[in-house]
């Protein structure tokens, strides 16, 4: 497993974002967390009924659909960082390769430290595909990143989610009622017929970070996919097609892809689900090119301008990234910005010695600094934030549902937390994934990147043995 270091006691030791955060938080170890709760076992939350989780998420609702996690058998809650390392070994020995186990980059490494493959949401989802005969796949995200896998991965194969509480606060700002109820104020105002050059009035995207059965409304009105590897190949796949995008459910990524294109904020108005027209008026939706779903992510809403300026004095000579959810002003101090796979490859790229302040989310940013040792790498929110509702998985649910898997003498072998997507969703949302693989940037180069996607990242040349 790879770990960073902290100061601790006028050493540095190495610490993972969970040890750091416990170390802070028992008065050990110097920084700050978003939320005290964060030391608290995951556990702790699944009965609650408000937030999403300790930290920066706390603060947004859970829809009342959303999945909700049972309680955690006492076994689990109460066994020693060591017990659960033995049964997880056990459990994965058992199963051999009738199991794969996929970590996202954001994951906690605790949890990492057992997956087969690191990557990306869709980077994972298509590594489900490089295992077609393991029974089980194990998600170790969110919620929507494993209804991407049951979509891309063969039937008989259960993918599961070690807690149903990891969901995503994003994803679950556009549900799928207030998208349709969105859709057809649209059609109220703009009709359905297309104009002369044979564009239908709106074309609908959604960002991977999103319910299947948004995935499915795309594919059954003509739309489409992102990534925020190929956000603007896909924009202007849409722009080919519709005289304007109706984006959801992330501002920020629309709202930098689309300026980066050349589509001014002008012509950007925001659609706010709680409000007649989306808050807009009908002459700013009429004279639209990219309408923006009101939502955000809350881990990378947290990045600032002053945190940049901050980085630029402390670091002469820093080279700032940032992901495209963070917010425009944001992407517009970086000096780059781009997808978790652009960070990745940048920071590799660099000749040693660099330094770079990285503005996503911790986890992944602490592994990469204990990664490349010969750069100076470090996140640019000083305080530590993990994304609160993958910080949800953490061993005792990955033991818990691998030992179920296996079975006892005294108990069956079960498959526990699976998520399905149903047959009348998963039709329509494979044809707007398809769409998104077959599209390819403008012949006149403008677009920013394939949207193949890149290959997952097998665990050992990731994070060591
Ligand atoms: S980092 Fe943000 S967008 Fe990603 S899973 Fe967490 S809440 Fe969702």
């Amino acid at each position: 497993m790879t770990i960073s270091r902290i100061e601790l006691g006028g050493a540095s030791v190495d610490a993972s974002v969970d040890r750091t955060i416990q170390l802070v938080q028992a008065g050990q170890a110097e920084g700050s967390t978003c939320s005290p709760d964060l030391a608290a076992g995951p556990w702790e939350f699944d009965a609650g009924p408000l937030g999403y989780g300790p930290g920066s998420s706390m603060g947004d609702v859970i829809p009342v659909g959303s999945p909700r996690q049972g309680e955690l058998p006492a076994a689990y809650r109460t066994a020693s960082a060591d017990e659960l390392d033995a049964r997880i070994r056990a459990a994965k020995e058992t199963l051999g390769e009738r199991v794969v186990i996929l970590g996202h980059f954001y994951q906690r490494d605790e949890v990492i430290a057992y997956a087969n493959f690191v990557g990306d949401s869709f980077q994972l989802a298509n590594a489900a595909k490089a295992k077609p005969d393991a029974e089980a796949i194990i998600f170790c995200g969110v919620h929507f990143m494993a209804e991407t896998a049951d979509l891309l991965s063969r039937p008989e194969q259960a993918v599961i989610l070690p807690n149903l509480a990891a969901g995503c606060s994003m994803a679950d700002m556009a549900d799928i009622d207030s998208v349709q109820e969105c859709w057809e104020q649209l059609e109220a105002l703009y009709g359905t017929e297309p104009d002369a050059d044979g564009r239908v009035p709106v074309i609908p995207v959604t960002y991977m970070n999103s319910s299947a059965a948004l995935k499915g409304f795309c594919g059954e009105h003509g739309g489409i996919v992102c990534t925020s590897s190929n956000a603007e190949t896909v924009l202007a796949w849409a722009f080919e097609r519709g005289q304007r995008v109706l984006f959801f459910p992330d501002q920020h990524l629309g709202r930098n892809t689309a300026k980066a294109m050349g589509v001014p904020l002008e012509q950007m108005p925001m659609w706010n689900p709680r409000k007649a027209l989306g808050g807009s008026s009908a002459a700013d939706l009429l004279d639209a090119r990219v309408i923006l779903w009101h939502g955000f992510c809350s881990v990378h809403r947290r990045f600032t301008v002053d945190q940049i300026a901050q980085a630029r004095v402390e670091h002469p000579g820093v080279r700032v990234i940032v992901h495209p959810e963070c917010p425009m002003a944001v992407v517009d101090a970086a000096d780059e910005y781009g997808s978790t796979d652009y960070i990745t490859k940048a920071i590799a790229a660099a000749p040693a010695g660099s330094t770079f302040a990285i503005g996503t989310e911790i986890n992944l940013v602490q592994r990469l600094a204990a990664e490349y040792p010969q750069h100076t790498i470090f996140c640019l929110d000083p305080v530590i934030c993990p994304c609160s509702t993958m910080y949800r998985i953490h061993p005792g649910y990955l033991a818990w549902v691998l030992e179920a898997l296996v079975g006892s003498a005294e108990r069956p072998a079960e498959v526990l937390n699976r998520i399905t997507v149903s047959d009348d969703v998963a039709a329509p949302a494979r044809v707007a994934l398809e769409r998104m693989l077959a599209a390819r940037p403008p012949a006149s180069g403008g677009g920013s990147a394939s949207v193949t996607a890149p290959a997952p990242v097998p665990v050992a040349s990731f994070v060591g043995a």
